[in-house]
C-alpha cells in the first residue's frame, strides 16, 4: 500500500476511536452532573464495554502495522501524523502488556471506587473505601510492573503523569522548595499581622454567583460557543474536542470566592483546550501535553492573575456592582490582603498559595512509601495525620478532613499531585518571561487578557501533544526549568501581604 493509503486508514482509525473517547467523556460527565447516584453500577459496566472498545483499538494488530509502516517511512509523512504514530506507538508498547481482562477490571473499579468513595467521605467512613483503595493500588503496582519492570513502581507511575519524571527528580525538587518555604511561613505567622477575611463569607444568593461566573468567563476571554459551564461537587474540566470544552464549579454561599476562583482556575484549563492548534483537530494530540503543564495553565490564572493586586483592583469595582451589599465597604487593597491570607490549614483545594506545596509534599511523601511498600491501607490515616503534623503543624480531626479528603486515588490517579505543584513552579517562571514581552500587570489591570491568552497560545497552547512537556517549558520560558523562579515569585509576594 502507497504511504498516501496507509495514512488515510490510520486517520480513519484514529477517528473511530476518538468516537469512543467522545461517548465515555460524556458519560463521565453526565455521571457527575446529571446521574443519579443509584446509577453507578450500570454505569461502570456500559464505561466496562466501552473501555474493553478503546483497548482493542489501542492494541489491534492493523494499527500495529500501520504504526510500523508509518514509523519506518518517518520522512515521508507530516509532522502530525509522525508524532501522533510516534506517541501511540508507545501506548500500544505499554498498553498490550496489560491484558485485557485486567484492563477492563480496572476501568469498572475506578468507577465503583469512586461512588464508594463519595459516600465514604460523606460518612467519615475510610473502613468502606479501604478495600477499593487497596484493590485499585494492586492495579497500579501490577500495572507498572508490566510496562515498566525494570523502574521502581513509582516512577512508572509518575512517568504517566509527566514524560522523565522521576523521584530524584522530584526529591531535588521539593527539598529547594521546602528549604524556602518553611522560613517564608514562619516569618509570616511570627508577624502575625491580622488580615480581615470576614467579608468573603457574607452570603451570597447562588443565582448572583452564577452571573459573577458568566462575567468571568468574559474576563477570560472564553467563547461560550465552545465552553460550558455546570455545577459538581468538585469542580473540573473535561473536553471532547476544542470546539466541547466543559468546565464546571460548585457554589457556597457563604464563600463566593471558593466558587471565583474554582471558574478561573478551571477556565485556565478550559483556554489551554480551546486553544491547541486547528491542524490538530480530530488528532489524539489535541489536548494538554502533560498534568503539570495544564495545571500550571490553570494555577497561572487562578493565582498568578487572579490573586494579583493588579486583578483585585480591577475586579472590584465589578464586584461592587454585583454584589453592591456584600462588598460596599470593601476596598481593592482588602479583597487582596483577605484571597493571600497565607496559613496552615487542613484542607488542599482551600490552601493558599505559600501553604500549598506542603500538601502536595504529605501526598508525595505517603505515594512514595506505598509503592515502595513501606505502607499498607491499614497504616495510611494515621500516616497521612502524622504528616500533616510535621509539614503543616496541624491536628487532623477525622478522615473526611484528612485522608479522604481527594477523589484523585478513587479513580486510580498515583502520582498525579506532583503535577500541581510543578505546575505552579512553571507558572512563576513563564510569568517572569512574559513580563519581558507585554505588560502584564498593566494588562491584568485593565482587566485586558487577550495579550495573555495571545501570548500563552502562541507558547504554550497551540503545540498540545505535538511538543513533549520539557520542550513546551523550556520553549515558553526560554530557559530550563528552574524552582527559583517559584521560591522568588512566594517570597515577593508574601513578603507584600505580610509587609515582613
Ligand atoms: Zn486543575
Amino acid at each position: 500500500m502507497a504511504m498516501e493509503q496507509i495514512v488515510k486508514a490510520f486517520k480513519a482509525d484514529l477517528a473511530k476511536q476518538d468516537a469512543i473517547h467522545h461517548a465515555m467523556g460524556v458519560l463521565q460527565y453526565d455521571s457527575v452532573t446529571a446521574m443519579p447516584k443509584g446509577g453507578y453500577e450500570e454505569l461502570a459496566a456500559t464505561m466496562g464495554y466501552l473501555s474493553e472498545l478503546d483497548y482493542k483499538f489501542q492494541v489491534s494488530t492493523e494499527r500495529k502495522e500501520m504504526l510500523e509502516q508509518i514509523l519506518a517511512h518517518k520522512d515521508e509523512v507530516d509532522s502530525v501524523t509522525r508524532r501522533e504514530a510516534e506517541e501511540l506507538s508507545e501506548e500500544l508498547e505499554r498498553v498490550s502488556k496489560i491484558p485485557m481482562d485486567e484492563y477492563v477490571a480496572y476501568q469498572m473499579e475506578q468507577n465503583v471506587a469512586s461512588a464508594v468513595w463519595e459516600k465514604a467521605k460523606h460518612e467519615n467512613d475510610y473502613q468502606a473505601f479501604k478495600p477499593h483503595l487497596e484493590k485499585l493500588i494492586d492495579f497500579n503496582k501490577r500495572f507498572a510492573g508490566y510496562f515498566a519492570p525494570e523502574k521502581p513502581v513509582y516512577d512508572a507511575l509518575l512517568d504517566q503523569f509527566e514524560k522523565g519524571l522521576t523521584m530524584a527528580t522530584l526529591d531535588q525538587y521539593f527539598t529547594a522548595v521546602r528549604k524556602e518555604v518553611v522560613p517564608l511561613l514562619k516569618a509570616t505567622q511570627e508577624k502575625g499581622r491580622a488580615i480581615d477575611e470576614s467579608f468573603l463569607s457574607r452570603p451570597v444568593p447562588v443565582h448572583m454567583q452564577q452571573k459573577f461566573s458568566d462575567e468571568l468567563m468574559k474576563i477570560l476571554c472564553i467563547d461560550r460557543e465552545y465552553c460550558g459551564i455546570a455545577e459538581t461537587e468538585h469542580p473540573f474540566t473535561t473536553n471532547f474536542s476544542k470546539h466541547d470544552v466543559r468546565i464546571t464549579t460548585h457554589y457556597h454561599e457563604d464563600a463566593f470566592v471558593s466558587s471565583m476562583y474554582s471558574v478561573i482556575h478551571e477556565g485556565g484549563h478550559a483556554l489551554y483546550e480551546l486553544h491547541t492548534g486547528d491542524e490538530l483537530l480530530g488528532s489524539p494530540l489535541a489536548q494538554g501535553t502533560s498534568m503539570s503543564v495544564h495545571e500550571s495553565q490553570s494555577r497561572f490564572f487562578e493565582n498568578i492573575i487572579g490573586r494579583s493586586e493588579a486583578f483585585c483592583a480591577y475586579l472590584l469595582p465589578r464586584l461592587q456592582e454585583l454584589f453592591p451589599q456584600q462588598m460596599q465597604d470593601v476596598t481593592a487593597e482588602k479583597l487582596f490582603l483577605a484571597v493571600n491570607n497565607a496559613k496552615p490549614s487542613l484542607i488542599r483545594t482551600e490552601a493558599d498559595e505559600l501553604t500549598y506545596s506542603l500538601h502536595i509534599m504529605v501526598r508525595y511523601e505517603i505515594e512514595k512509601r506505598i509503592f515502595a511498600g513501606e505502607l499498607s491501607v491499614d497504616e495510611l490515616p494515621e500516616a497521612w495525620n502524622k504528616l500533616y503534623k510535621e509539614y503543616l503543624g496541624v491536628d487532623v480531626p477525622d478522615d473526611t478532613h484528612g485522608i479522604l479528603q481527594d477523589s484523585h486515588w478513587a479513580g486510580g490517579m498515583f502520582g498525579y499531585f506532583p503535577s500541581y505543584s510543578l505546575g505552579s513552579a512553571y507558572a512563576s517562571q513563564i510569568l517572569a518571561r512574559m513580563r519581558k514581552e507585554l505588560d502584564f500587570d498593566g494588562c491584568v489591570r485593565r482587566g485586558e487578557l487577550q495579550p495573555i491568552v495571545d501570548w500563552l497560545t502562541e507558547h504554550v497552547f497551540k503545540y498540545g501533544q505535538l511538543k513533549k512537556p520539557g520542550e513546551v517549558i523550556e520553549l515558553a520560558c526560554g530557559a530550563p526549568f528552574d524552582p527559583t523562579f517559584y521560591t522568588d515569585y512566594l517570597k515577593e509576594k508574601f513578603t507584600k501581604v505580610f509587609a515582613l
